[in-house]
């Protein structure tokens, strides 16, 4: 689709960014930065060292890695990386490596992603052919450092991304090591979701005046807030456009605005809707005045009954017939959520938001609602059989809509000529079929799962030695003390290969030449199973169940 650059560019182009960045935000859909990205990319493009207080949603991502790449001076052969980011799992380590991939493809940046698990000797090669940024979980970045695979001596900037996780993680003392083997001239940016006073260690001990960014502080006056019925649904990002269906199906708004973050995702949530039967329209800043007066026209006159829009598209829109705003994902800041849901409930009419959020981005739900000083309820996503039951329920209403109108005697014929043949009740019957199956009505539906994440505030301290709630299976591990294993390296090796969240780890028990770990029973046989895959500070260990429980 035709771009036309100049929001983006506008917002970007304003912090002092490369026009090759600029061009690669403009193709991915950005059209505008986040609160984060505005407060931090400019210090950063300055050289300043900095603490930011971001969750994952808010675009932090994007907030150090564009500045990144923008001082980016390709390495030549003999050269070491010029940037290195430390996560705390393999999941962030492939998603920044790839954030970063498409931010700089015009500037030919070549990235790394190294975490345990992966196979070292692709690694080796392409550390070897020469990289500007690796981005690594810490225990597999250290190992890389003592093997001497990976020099850090050319090193410009070093990234902490989500600094509590990797503490929580047990990573504090790898950290530690990796800075102490980078240039003290770098540039040092550390992002984390909460501030502990461990943080607030690294940073001071580590980073060199920083500027500091904290999201979501000022409260919003009750008075500013319209009153609206504000829900919220934890979906895995594969399920999130099944999700807006059902929940459109369920809501049955008259007319609604489902916000999105990027052009892209507007032009694929709106291809969805209309594929289900929705009457959706795109709005996004890509589009003229004139395109989007007419979208606004039909919205208004009621032939559409869903915009699908970016925040910059929808500003300043008010339609009166609005009577919900569905957050497609959540809010890049919880002021944009303020604004949003500012679009319904107007004047004492109803209103409801809905938000749809991953499993990690639940803290922002309970930064929004700090800053509203509202709950947004946790709702759990209708089942088939509620949308089966709801759809019959429209069909009635329909019905029923229909008998209190007056238009009903043209089709007496109809009846009457059915009514010699057969009994008025099932020629009744027979109708309400006819305009359920046609109304979509009996369209088949696949349970959409729930996420098996535990959410926010049910978790466990880490390393506490003690197993999280429910049913736990304990695993053995054919390394020990002997072969340098640390509870990192299991927390690490069975986070990153069995996708497992390191807050499900249990007690953790290391011997000499064995180590036990426990995990929840039924995630075992998966942890057993990726960890045919895992090498573990070097080694490629036995694992499987323990045999003698105690
Ligand atoms: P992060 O908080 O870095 O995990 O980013 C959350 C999501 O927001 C990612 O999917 C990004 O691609 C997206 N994103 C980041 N910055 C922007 C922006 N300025 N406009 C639209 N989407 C963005």
């Amino acid at each position: 689709m035709e771009r036309d650059p100049s929001e983006s560019e506008a917002g970007f182009a304003g912090l002092g960014l490369r026009a090759e960045l600029l061009r690669a935000l403009t193709n991915l859909g950005y059209e505008e930065p986040t609160p984060i990205q505005q407060g931090a990319i400019p210090p950063l493009i300055a050289g300043d060292d900095l603490v930011g207080q971001a969750a994952t949603g808010t675009g932090k991502t994007a907030a150090f890695a564009l500045p990144l790449l923008q001082g980016l001076v390709p390495a030549g052969r003999d050269a070491g990386p010029s940037a290195l980011v430390l996560v705390p799992t393999r999941e962030l380590a492939e998603q920044v490596s790839q954030a970063v991939h498409r931010y700089g493809r015009d500037l030919g940046v070549r990235v790394l992603p190294v975490y345990g698990g992966q196979p070292i000797g692709r690694q080796l090669q392409v550390l070897n052919r020469g990289v500007d940024v690796v981005v690594g979980t810490p225990g597999r970045v250290l190992d890389h450092i003592e093997r001497e695979t990976l020099r850090l001596g050319d090193i410009r900037t070093v990234v902490l991304d989500e600094a509590d996780e990797m503490l929580d993680m047990g990573f504090a003392e790898d950290i530690e090591a990796i800075l102490a083997e980078t240039p003290e001239s770098r540039q040092t940016v550390l992002f984390s979701a909460t501030m502990p006073p461990r943080i607030d260690g690294i940073a001071r001990r580590h980073l060199r005046n920083p500027t500091r960014i904290t999201m979501g502080r000022k409260a919003v006056e009750p008075g500013e807030l319209p009153l609206v019925r504000q829900s919220a649904y934890v979906v895995a990002r594969a399920h999130r456009a099944a999700a807006l269906g059902r929940i459109l199906d369920v809501e049955t708004p008259t007319a609604a605005i489902v916000f999105c973050r990027t052009r892209e995702e507007v032009d694929q949530v709106t291809e969805t809707l209309n594929g289900r039967g929705y009457r959706a329209e795109a709005l996004h800043g890509g589009m003229s005045q004139d395109q989007r007066d007419r979208v606004m026209g039909r919205l208004r006159g009621g032939s559409t009954e869903l915009l699908v829009a970016t925040d910059v598209a929808a500003r300043g829109l008010d339609v009166e017939q609005l009577t919900h705003v569905i957050n497609f994902n959540v809010p890049v800041a919880p002021e944009a959520y303020v604004h949003r849901i500012g679009r319904v409930g107007r004047a004492g009419r109803e209103g409801c938001a809905i938000t749809l959020a991953e499993p990690r981005e639940q803290r922002m739900l309970k930064a929004i609602e700090r800053l509203t000083g509202q709950r947004i309820t946790l709702e759990k996503l209708p089942t088939v059989t509620d949308l089966r039951a709801r759809r019959l329920e429209v069909t009635r209403t329909a019905l029923q809509a229909c008998l209190e109108g007056d238009d009903l005697e043209r089709f007496r014929v109809v009846l009457d000529s059915l009514t010699d043949e057969f009994d008025v009740e099932n020629v009744a019957l027979a109708a309400v079929k006819l305009l359920h199956e046609a109304a979509g009505g009996d369209r088949d539906e696949d349970e959409i799962p729930t996420p098996s994440l535990p959410p926010e505030g049910r978790r466990a301290p880490a390393r506490d030695n003690r197993a999280p709630g429910g049913k736990v299976a304990r695993l053995f591990f054919g390394v020990g003390r002997r072969a340098g294993v640390r509870p990192q390296d299991l927390v690490g090796a069975i986070a990153g290969e069995a996708g497992l969240n390191s807050r499900d780890i249990g007690a953790i028990q290391i011997t000499d030449r064995f180590s036990l770990v426990e995990v929840p029973e039924q995630t075992a046989d998966r942890v057993i199973a990726a960890m045919q895959r895992a090498t573990i500070r070097g080694r490629r260990p036995t694992v499987r169940r323990e045999r003698f429980a105690r």
